[in-house]
């Protein structure tokens, strides 16, 4: 079970959320506002943050920005808000999950331990990776070809990384601006074509020529 805080103002939610997450089996903190969360979750290290976009103060999207500044700790965003703009601003803006209200605990709770599990997984992240003739030493970033190593710039080698995780898998565009170029998507396609077609001459460069 997990640490939660839960930043609510409305003082009818925020006992409930309180209440319905400790009966899941979690320890439980609340703030009613935005600064007082941020300095509750700063102050207490969280497993995991609850977060209101409507408060008093502080717009959630603003607390979310700012709490990103300063710590990974993963966010589920509930809120009232369920037009696409604040549901898709919030996620490329680092929120982890976002649940409308209204909402039972139960789907709360597994909504917390669900995110809790895509962190832990990526914490165990494997420190290389093996694909064909490729290997990526993750933790050195170093790429070798057949034995060969390749020189690749930052962006080409999360690039790779990004994909090589995820073999035969369709990775959109969309994924790769947001995980890789860390940026919101906005429908842009240019980035990922050069950097893919960068990833591929770099490789050419020095893999000898299989022509036939
Ligand atoms: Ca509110």
């Amino acid at each position: 079970m997990a640490e939660v805080l839960i930043i609510e103002d409305d003082d009818r939610i925020r006992p409930l959320l309180v209440r319905g997450l400790r009966e899941c089996g979690h320890t439980v903190t609340s703030a009613p506002t935005g600064m007082a969360g941020l300095q509750l979750a700063v102050d207490s290290s969280p497993d995991l943050v609850v977060l209101d976009l409507g408060l008093p103060d502080v717009d959630g999207t603003q607390v979310l920005s700012m709490l990103r500044a300063v710590s990974a700790v993963p966010v589920i965003i509930a809120s009232a808000r369920a037009d696409d703009p604040s549901l898709v601003g919030a996620l490329d803006s680092g929120a982890d999950d976002y649940v409308v209200k209204p909402f039972t605990s139960a789907q709360l709770d597994a909504r917390v331990r669900a995110v809790l599990r895509r962190v832990q997984s990526g914490r165990q992240r494997p420190t290389t990776l093996t694909v064909g003739g490729l290997a990526l030493d993750l933790a050195g970033r170093r790429v070798h070809l057949d034995g060969t190593e390749v020189e690749l710039t930052p962006r080409e080698f999360d690039l790779l990384a990004h994909l090589a995780e995820r073999p035969g898998e369709v990775v959109t565009k969309r994924d790769l601006l947001v995980e890789v170029w860390r940026q919101p998507w906005a429908g842009r396609t240019r980035p990922s074509t050069c950097t893919c077609r960068g990833c591929a001459a770099s490789s050419a460069r020095r893999q000898p020529s299989r022509a036939t």
